[in-house]
């Protein structure tokens, strides 16, 4: 084993979880076992949440531009740290180290975006009547949670670690228990760019410890990023409980391909929004709908996927259940009559033979009726469906139950604009194959793929950490008694 057994992390410290059942966290690259994970126990949960109230009173009354220092230093040792953390990222992820640098590039990013904060809760103030003025402040919530998945280790951690804990909050992460080794570095980074103790703390576990999250009657919000079924899970009983919840889950997006579309520069969006992390990205394209002849954007789409290379710029998926799952959806596309033109099944790196691989795959003829043309299949597969019509492509598209993102690729401009107004999804792109807004713009889908009010990122999350207090305020004492009075 690589790394000792992992500890939680409260009140600034290590510690060993009250239970001594544990997971083991194998690097999908090689098969190698890197550590154990505990499956902490509610009791776990609440000291941590004990910590994280005592260190409150003191952290939401530091004024934000002194909370905002803390994310200015630890920006720092991100780029400080960024090869450490995207090799550890691909160890226990399995994507490919440039992927991971890309991952913790994004993570600079957001902490950037959280030192802009002082700029942006800066409140309204108004004189409402004679003497008489009003005044709104973003309070922060208190003890929040943020529950991850294990395609991003990092970065969906750094969705919400900085903008909540710079506007004043303290918080309970739970990192996917697959990926549970980068969070812990994220805990140390924090630590030594002088967060206070008890700010930030760690609770390793599964679905026990997700569920006594939403039970816990002094956590004030819980913010969910994984797939649609945990994430209706979360949003109800959180939300039964009478606390905030923003919960994200899956996607199946689609791109619509229309036959101006520049070719060269399609096929390799597409190959890459399709592969890119080995597919598991709840942006990545996953249904591709050619509208017309797009035959020579197909064959070009099936040049690129050739050249990615499994083990070299293909990374792996995250176990033997999820390649075994992304396989068996193939077979069933083949089996249903779609033609399999790429086809990643039975991949194989040498040197790294328990190693969990998908090639890339390229599946055409597919009808909206198939499993590949409905479901999330999360892995490094695009299922290609031909129409007739824009509208006709529109309707496939509207019919799936998620939102996350849809993509057209066309010169022609009122087209795009057309596609934009009537694509059912929060992030849409034009000849762009994996929409995410870049900071300061919000992350977010719709429909399915996501349940509670706002945005994880960007302004909008501003609304979701915290709370309005308005008030009215009289100066002049003196002034007559009116309604306000
Ligand atoms: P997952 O839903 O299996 O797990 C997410 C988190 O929930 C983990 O921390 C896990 O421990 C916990 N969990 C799992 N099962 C649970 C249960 N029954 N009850 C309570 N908690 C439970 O997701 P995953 O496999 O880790 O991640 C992949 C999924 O996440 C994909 O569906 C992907 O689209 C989605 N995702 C969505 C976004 C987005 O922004 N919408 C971003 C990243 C990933």
């Amino acid at each position: 084993m690589k790394y000792p057994v992992i500890q939680n992390y409260i009140n600034g410290s290590w510690v060993d979880s009250s239970t001594s059942k544990t997971m083991d966290v194998i690097s999908p690259l090689d098969g190698n076992l890197l550590s154990r994970v505990p499956m902490s126990s509610a009791a776990d949960l609440d000291k941590a949440v004990t910590a994280a109230q005592a260190a409150f009173p003191s952290w939401s009354k530091t004024p934000i531009k002194e909370r905002v220092q803390v994310f200015f230093r630890y920006k720092v040792l991100l780029e400080k740290h960024l090869r450490e953390l995207a090799e550890l990222c691909s160890e226990e992820n399995g994507k490919t180290y440039s992927e991971s640098v890309a991952e913790i590039e994004k993570c600079i990013e957001l902490t950037e975006f959280a030192t802009s904060l002082p700029q942006l809760v800066t409140g309204e103030l108004l004189e409402v009547s004679r003497g008489v003025e009003c005044r709104t402040e973003h309070v922060p919530l208190g003890v929040v949670a943020s529950i991850v998945p294990f395609n991003f280790p990092s970065m969906v951690p750094n969705w919400t670690i900085p903008n909540a804990i710079a506007l004043g909050n303290c918080m309970i992460m739970k990192p996917s228990e697959k990926v549970p080794l980068s969070c812990g570095r994220l805990a140390e980074l924090l630590k030594e760019a002088g967060l206070p103790d008890g700010v930030f703390n760690i609770v390793h576990g599964d679905v026990g410890i997700v569920e006594a999250i939403c039970d816990h009657p002094n956590i004030e919000a819980v913010s969910f990023v994984g797939s649609t079924k945990v994430a209706k899970i979360v949003y109800q009983r959180a939300t039964h409980n009478y606390k905030r919840c923003l919960a994200l889950g899956g996607a199946k997006n689609h791109l619509m391909v229309l036959p101006d579309a520049i070719s060269d520069m399609t096929a390799q969006n597409v190959a890459a929004s399709m592969s890119g992390c080995a597919g598991q990205r709840c942006m990545a394209a996953s249904a591709m709908i050619g509208v017309g002849n797009i035959d020579h954007i197909v064959a070009k789409i099936c040049d690129e996927a050739r050249k990615i290379v499994p083990g070299v710029n293909l990374g792996a998926v995250i176990n033997k259940a999820s390649q075994e799952r992304i396989e068996q959806y193939i077979s069933d596309a083949e089996k249903d009559g779609a033609k399999i033109l790429v086809d990643g099944r039975n991949t194989s790196v040498p040197g790294k033979e328990k190693g969990t691989y998908v090639g890339p795959t390229v599946i055409d003829f597919v009808t909206p009726d198939m499993s590949v043309a409905k479901e999330e299949i999360f892995g490094p597969v695009i299922s290609i469906m031909r129409t007739k019509t824009v509208d006709e492509a529109l309707e496939i598209e509207n019919a799936n139950p998620y939102g996350n993102a849809a993509s057209v690729f066309t010169q022609n401009g009122a087209m795009a604009r057309y596609i934009i107004d009537r694509a059912s999804a929060g992030m849409i792109g034009v000849n762009v194959g994996v929409p995410v807004p870049r900071e300061p713009f919000s992350f977010g889908g719709w429909n399915e793929s996501k349940f509670g009010v706002g945005d994880i990122t960007g302004k909008s999350s501003i609304e979701f950490w915290t709370k309005l207090k308005k008030s009215t305020i009289k100066w002049n004492a003196e002034a007559g008694v009116n309604w306000m009075s």
